[in-house]
């Protein structure tokens, strides 16, 4: 053959493949089995991109192989259809979802034909499909009885306009991508998933697969692991106290000041004790819709200091003042953390409102040393301890469960572990979404009389 056909030959043993069924799985069938499983594909307007036929055939490869190994091969194919894009160029055109989606994944599907893959066509899926459905419905109730998908009243982000809740991805520079409106934040109750109640295990269970090194990597950053201590730092002339989570507890004695978060309670709960409240307040109101991602952004250090309150740092008994800014995060260890000269952002703002810094961490290099020592420098390494009074002399390894021990003997700190990932919000009252009908009974009954 001088030129190979591909329009032809393919469609001639495309057509061979689906008569004869060779794709197809055999229930109880003889041969090992083997289950192969990709990301179903999200039916979009636009069909199929590369992205998908490159991790396709991936797998392809390797159900190929295993059945020609003998394995009773069951590699399955669907849509994951329900989502944002359909529903908006549902709205956008005047259709039905549904007919946008049976559009769609008849684009899809023939395109996967056209390629080859191997799927088993005869069990495909669609996850809007009601017959479908009610096993999301199902495992849904699962994960209920279990206690892992609870009701959490959380904020999220806001669109007045639309009276929809936004993902993150939805909200642009502020505005609404469905409308282009402003966007707000609103406290909302949602269906919540409690996948943190896995962190400890997925972190560890990574160990155990034969991911690449660098996936392993992102996804330990994606978990966010850290071990530290929760430190109490007292209220001058109260009795309560503001407790900061830190991975650094060996910098505590530079600890110069407590940065809370926008959220955190105990700027509602001292509101008579700070003598600057309306200008806290109308800080809050300033950041109240900022995304995380600006709030976190490594040039934002915007912040007011709360007037009339004082904390006392527990490791060397010094007065610190408290300072609400929106780059520590409510939802992040405890919404509050102590700040020192240690820490390049906090060394930041500390320069750029003047507030008092101290250093206690000492690198190996001298000249290096004697820039930070001035504060020309911020250094964020480990090294051996200063101005530590006991602990002088201690790497920061070491002091770091020296300190906590010490602090604990005191009731002011504990150790403890803290985790970026958070529960999954799971519901965001879309229309084009799965259908979470959950029926308080006891209510019914009351009503019901
Ligand atoms: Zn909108």
């Amino acid at each position: 053959m001088k030129n190979y056909d591909h329009k032809k030959i393919e469609k001639k043993w495309q057509g061979v493949w689906e008569k004869s069924k060779i794709y197809e799985a055999k229930t109880g069938g003889k041969g090992k089995p083997f289950y192969g499983l990709i990301e179903f594909p999200y039916p979009s307007g636009a069909g199929l991109h590369v992205g998908h036929i490159r991790s396709n055939t991936a797998m392809d490869i390797i159900t190929r192989k295993r059945r020609m190994e003998g394995y009773n091969v069951l590699y399955p194919i669907g849509w994951d259809a329900f989502g944002l894009p359909t529903e908006n160029y549902a709205i956008k055109m005047g259709i039905e979802p549904a007919k946008v989606t049976k559009t769609n994944t008849d684009i899809f599907r023939k395109q996967l034909k056209s390629v080859g893959f191997g799927f088993d066509w005869s069990r495909e899926i669609n996850t809007t499909d009601p017959a479908y459905v009610k096993w999301t419905q199902w495992i849904f109730l699962q994960m209920f009885k279990k206690g892992l998908a609870y009701k959490h009243k959380t904020e999220i982000n806001w669109c007045p306009s639309c009276k929809i809740g936004l993902a993150n991805e939805e909200v642009v520079g502020g505005l609404c991508d469905r409308c282009g409106g402003p966007t707000g934040k609103k406290e909302k109750e949602q269906w919540m998933l409690a996948i943190t109640k896995y962190a400890d295990r997925l972190d560890k269970d990574l160990d155990d697969v034969n991911y690449l090194e660098k996936i392993k990597i992102q996804q330990r950053n994606w978990i966010g692991k850290s071990e530290g201590a929760l430190v109490k730092f007292p209220v001058k002339n109260s009795d309560t106290s503001i407790e900061v989570f830190t991975t650094r507890v060996d910098t505590i004695f530079s600890g110069t000041f407590l940065v809370v978060a926008p959220e955190h309670n105990f700027i509602q709960l001292n509101k008579k004790n700070i003598l600057n409240f309306n200008e806290i307040e109308k800080y809050l109101k300033e950041v109240k819709n900022k995304p995380d991602i600006e709030r976190t952004a490594e040039d934002n250090k915007t912040g007011v200091e709360l007037k009339g309150v004082k904390a006392i740092n527990p490791a060397n008994q010094q007065e610190i003042p408290v300072w609400v800014s929106d780059f520590v995060l409510g939802s992040y260890g405890t919404g509050a953390v102590f700040a020192d000269a240690h820490d390049k952002r906090d060394f930041d703002m500390a320069k750029k409102y003047n507030i008092p810094l101290a250093v206690s961490i000492r690198p190996k290099d001298d000249i290096l040393f004697e820039k930070v020592k001035k504060l020309e420098e911020c250094f964020e390494d480990e090294g051996v301890l200063f101005n530590s009074g006991e602990f002088d002399g201690l790497s920061s390894k070491d002091a770091r469960s020296k300190i906590t021990e010490w602090l604990a003997s005191r009731k002011l700190a504990s150790k403890t572990i803290k985790y970026k990932l958070r529960d999954w919000v799971f519901s965001r009252q879309r229309y084009w979404g799965e259908p979470m009908i959950m029926v308080n009974l006891r209510l019914l009954q009351f009503q019901n009389g």
